[in-house]
């Protein structure tokens, strides 16, 4: 019998933390802390001081399987990316998310969406980078997707068999500079 995930939430009553099922979360339930909260809340008793940072951190921590983007539902930046209020301060919420789940953004990085959907703060879609790798990571999706151990091993192959770098260039989502690290083993030595 498959075990039922318990995933920590936030009671977007009183903020304090407790366990909910998955199966409650994928409901829509698990969102009170206790009877005492939800009664309170049906009765139009939640805490005005509880702000969607509470429903922020329920959003993160019930996070359905799948791939699919994670959309902030509320306050948007004009450039897109979602925003809230947490600690006095106004954050950009992918940025808040990658340190919720990471800890403290590196200075000087960006954090980026591998999905270029500015409102989503899934963590597996956000890396830190600056905006070199964010020209880098676009242009290789425009040419054709990630790259992976195969094409890794196609590259090195190719360019065993004397093809040269502007002939291979093209056909993979790297730059110059990454394709003669992964010739030279300086990345994906794993391959
Ligand atoms: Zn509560
Ligand atoms: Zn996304």
């Amino acid at each position: 019998m498959p075990s039922k995930p318990i995933i920590p939430r936030v009671c977007l009553r009183c903020g304090s933390q407790f366990l909910g099922r998955a199966t409650e979360i994928n409901r829509g339930g698990a969102i009170y802390c206790n009877r005492e909260c939800l009664y309170a809340a049906q009765r139009g008793q939640a805490r005005k001081t509880l702000t969607t940072y509470h429903l922020f951190l329920n959003m993160l921590h019930g996070i359905p399987d799948g791939d699919a983007c994670l959309i902030w539902p509320f306050a948007r930046h004009r450039q897109g990316y979602g925003e809230t209020q947490h600690d006095g301060k106004v954050w950009l919420v992918h940025r808040l998310a990658w340190e919720t789940v990471n800890g403290p953004i590196p200075d000087d990085l960006d954090i980026l969406h591998h999905c270029d959907n500015p409102p989503c703060f899934r963590p597996s879609h956000l890396f830190p980078g600056n905006q070199l790798d964010n020209v880098h990571d676009m242009i290789s999706k425009g040419r054709g997707g990630k790259l992976t151990d195969d094409k890794v091993r196609e590259i090195r192959q190719r360019f065993q068999n004397g093809e040269t770098y502007s002939q291979l260039l093209p056909d993979y989502p790297v730059s110059r500079a990454n394709l003669w690290a992964i010739i030279n083993r300086k990345t994906w030595k794993h391959v």
